[in-house]
């Protein structure tokens, strides 16, 4: 399984529809200071439900909406569409390639979609959590992160790779109870 292509469609910075062909193994994504390169890691979060405006770095929901610019109106919707590879049939679905795609209009709600079917959120949170990439299986770095990752202790350095694996929560419920 790996991810194929990323659309966006009047995404943050992304008026027009731009499509991201991707390989199997490490992408790179390169260019100037604010030409949308986090922008695309939010899509990616985004299409895969993400629902904090914080860690898509806005304010509200609507701010992943194009606001315009100088030459060019705001837009009134959000699309992203998602394609992976699915030949190993690491996704629980009878398609060899599976399409995720959420929609969003600027007087509220989402809408999801598998393979063009309309779907809820739970769909793809069931979807994409058998895979490693679902919700809180998947770890995104963010920009300045890696910094404190590199000058992390071994203790700190622990403690991320816990709370990567998501057993942090269980370690810090047993010291809960230890401590009674
Ligand atoms: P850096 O190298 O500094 O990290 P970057 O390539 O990661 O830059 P982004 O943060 O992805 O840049 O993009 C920032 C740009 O996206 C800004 O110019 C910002 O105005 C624009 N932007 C963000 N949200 C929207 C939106 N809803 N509509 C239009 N433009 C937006
Ligand atoms: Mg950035």
């Amino acid at each position: 399984m790996y991810l194929k292509s990323l659309t966006l469609r009047g995404f943050k910075s992304f008026a027009s529809s731009t499509t991201l062909q991707l390989e199997p193994g490490i992408t790179c994504v390169v260019g100037p200071n604010g030409s949308g390169k986090s922008n695309v890691v939010d899509a990616l979060s985004w299409v895969m439900g993400e629902q904090g405006a914080k860690s898509l770095r806005g304010g509200k929901m609507e701010d992943v909406i194009f606001a315009g610019t100088s030459g060019r109106p705001p837009l009134g919707r959000a699309e992203v569409v998602l394609t992976i590879d699915n030949t190993d049939g690491a996704l629980p679905i009878e398609y060899t390639e599976v399409t995720i795609s959420r929609t969003m209009f600027r007087n509220g709600g989402s809408e999801y979609a598998i393979n063009g079917n309309t779907c809820r959120l739970l769909d793809v949170q069931e979807l994409l959590s058998d895979s490693g990439i679902g919700r809180e299986m998947h770890v995104i770095v963010g920009q300045g992160q890696l910094d404190g990752v590199l000058r992390a202790t071994p203790e700190e350095r622990r403690g991320f790779i816990e709370e990567a694996a998501g057993v942090l929560k269980h370690r810090k419920r047993k010291e809960k109870a230890l401590r009674k």
